[in-house]
């Protein structure tokens, strides 16, 4: 069996850090280490539109400056198959035939939905594609036979749901689709990275995020407003490392090199949260510290995402080829889905058999 990676973003903003530590680096990560034979990349036009039915300029914009945060970020389209969900229609066929072997019952009991719909106030009138969104999401999964997708903690229980969408599909029809499994971060404060207001995580529709594409005057004034410990008020109090963002983006971030480069009186990230937590240590010094790491991390994405936006023809193009190749591999599955599912009426004269 051959190991593919098969993931995606929403183009519904530019891409944040949340993004990068949860699921961008670890996909640069696997798609250079060699063991993956096959990488897709997918940005979700058509699930981004199930709740911006009303907005799709918003989504056709976005779709270039996803593109251009993924070459930013080090994918390399001679590696990984970087493709737009609503221009492979198979997607849409194969989430048709899923959506029969899924209850309304099991979508409303998906911990990811239950807190989206919350999030988007949704409550009174959720839009149906909105709530098959998990489904469509196992039908891109299966198409490209995946085994392995790098994602944030969120995408836990989408995966969970796709599994069980295999197992049934399989036990009705017969062996055909992959069972795929998630890959988080192994550092925890990656899997869901908070945003910079310290709500539970940084995400494009809730606005508390620093951007990738962000300049480095923005990314320092968010680091510097970022919210901390609301009980550590002057530099001598005792403060709080759990749950504080700031820490929670230094454990995220920071690495031993960053210490020897901006704070070298530290040893590491260990005693500068003990002297946090023991008091004697300001958030302003804290956070300058941190804006230097992002920006160190930041800097190189931000100067290869300029020079990518003097190449959007050829980004384009990416885009077109990547589709292409990702059409035809999602044909393949289709036709086998069809053919598990005695529906290829005109194959052989099936229909006669
Ligand atoms: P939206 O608000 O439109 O849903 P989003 O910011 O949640 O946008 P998605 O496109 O839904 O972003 O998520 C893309 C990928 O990034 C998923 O794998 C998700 O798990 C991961 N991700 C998103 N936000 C975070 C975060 N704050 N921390 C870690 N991973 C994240
Ligand atoms: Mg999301």
């Amino acid at each position: 069996m051959k190991n593919i990676i098969l993931t995606g973003d929403r183009p519904t903003g530019h891409l944040h850090v949340g993004h990068y530590v949860g699921s961008l680096k670890e996909r640069v990560r696997l798609q250079n280490g060699g063991n993956y034979d096959e990488v897709y990349i997918m940005i979700a036009d058509a699930q981004a539109l199930t709740d911006n039915a009303e907005h799709p300029e918003k989504v056709r914009q976005n779709i270039l400056q996803v593109a251009l945060d993924y070459l930013a970020c080090g994918l390399d389209p001679e590696k990984s198959t970087i493709f737009i969900q609503s221009m492979v229609p198979e997607l849409t066929e194969l989430t048709f035939y899923y959506m029969n072997l899924v209850t309304v019952s099991r979508v409303q009991r998906n911990p990811t939905v239950k807190a989206e719909i919350q999030m988007r106030n949704f409550e009174a009138s959720i839009p149906v594609g909105f709530f098959c969104y998990p489904i469509s999401q196992a039908a891109d999964i299966t198409a490209f036979r995946a085994t392995a997708v790098p994602a944030g903690e969120d995408q836990a229980p989408m995966l969970e749901q796709c599994r069980e969408i295999v197992h049934k599909f399989n036990s009705v029809y017969g062996e055909t689709l992959t069972e795929p499994k998630i890959i988080l971060p192994e550092n925890e404060a990656c899997m869901r990275l908070p945003g910079i207001d310290g709500k539970a995580k940084m995400s494009k529709s809730l606005g508390n995020c620093i951007y990738l594409s962000d300049d480095e005057e923005d990314v320092r004034k968010k680091v510097m407003s970022m919210f901390t410990d609301p009980n550590h008020l002057r530099v001598q109090d005792p403060g709080r490392v759990e749950g504080n963002p700031v820490f929670i983006y230094l454990e995220a971030f920071s690495r031993p090199e960053h210490f020897a480069e901006f704070l070298p009186e530290y040893s590491g990230l260990e005693e500068l949260e003990e002297h946090y937590r023991k008091g004697g240590l300001g958030d302003v010094k804290v956070k300058k510290f941190l804006n230097n790491v992002m920006q160190a991390e930041l800097s190189p994405i931000r100067q290869r995402r300029k020079m990518w936006e003097q190449r959007l023809p050829e980004v384009c193009e990416i885009l077109k080829k990547g589709t292409e190749k990702a059409r035809a591999a999602a044909a393949e599955t289709l036709h086998d889905v069809r053919h598990a599912m005695r529906i290829d009426y005109f194959e052989n004269d099936n229909l006669l058999n």
